[in-house]
């Protein structure tokens, strides 16, 4: 991201402007996990919607592999887009891809990304996804993503990102709406995948799990970020006051 401000269009009459985010830059390399942290209404889905080009960004740029992702208008230029970067989302039932048309579980899956693969290879590579999620296939896959629950959702969600060899996935509070132990597993799950060079912006609010998962690290306030480094200088030796007022909360 180089310098990225978003205004939205606020009041009942679209007449006032509220800049949620502003002249924001950082990146994400290849099997890096950067955690973007910031209080409630910082800021933080918001970046995450522009990089899954959900929300429109109002200034600057956002460029992955190289590419201007603005510059993307072809349905088939989202698609591959999207096969490449991947995001799941704080409110699940909203974190549909807009390019691809929701059906039941089973169907939505087959159709985003196995249609030229023979049935047998792709469901064994399903299950095993679904089961690293403890998700059983014969209690989702005949179902309409509605029937699920939060939970369920926020876990299919993680699965089918995972299915793809994504490069890049937005993590925006993923296992807030987990259990203890499935958790765990997604936890360790991300650790396996940034190992195999999958590069993670790691949404949270929650600066001990920002401190647990991540490399890189990037604090926002009121849209603007306040500080950024590595994640066990900016947790050792916080340069700005807002962070260390924020790290004297943490236990
Ligand atoms: P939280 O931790 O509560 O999820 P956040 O850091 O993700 O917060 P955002 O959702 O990015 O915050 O919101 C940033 C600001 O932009 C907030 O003031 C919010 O009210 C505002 N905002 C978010 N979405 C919209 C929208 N679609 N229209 C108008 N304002 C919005
Ligand atoms: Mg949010």
């Amino acid at each position: 991201l180089d310098r990225v401000s978003k205004v939205y269009r606020v009041g009942s009459f679209g007449g006032e402007q509220l800049r949620a985010v502003g002249d924001v830059s950082f990146e994400v390399r290849p099997g890096q996990v950067v955690s973007l942290i910031g209080e409630s209404g910082s800021g933080k889905s918001t970046i995450g919607k522009m990089v899954l080009r959900t929300s429109r960004i109002t200034s600057g740029t956002i460029s992955f592999d190289g590419a201007d992702i603005s510059r993307y208008r072809r349905t088939g230029e989202l698609k591959e887009y999207y096969r490449r970067v991947q995001g799941v989302f704080q409110d699940p039932f909203s974190s549909y891809n807009p390019v691809f048309k929701a059906d039941r579980v089973f169907e939505m899956i087959r159709t985003e990304y196995f249609a030229a693969v023979p049935a047998a290879e792709w469901r064994a590579k399903l299950d095993a996804a679904l089961r690293t999620v403890r998700l059983d296939p014969a209690q989702v896959l005949g179902k309409y993503p509605h029937q699920l629950s939060g939970g369920q959702l926020q876990r299919l969600l993680i699965a089918r990102a995972l299915l793809l060899d994504i490069e890049l996935l937005v993590a925006d509070e993923i296992i807030s709406m987990l259990d203890a132990s499935t958790r765990i597993d997604v936890l360790n799950l991300l650790a396996d995948l940034k190992e195999r060079g999958l590069g993670i912006l790691f949404i949270t609010h929650d600066l001990s799990l920002g401190n647990y998962v991540s490399d890189q690290t990037v604090i926002l306030r009121g849209g603007s970020v306040v500080e950024r480094g590595a994640t066990r200088r900016v947790f050792a030796n916080p340069l700005h006051p807002y962070t260390r007022r924020l790290l004297s909360s943490v236990p």
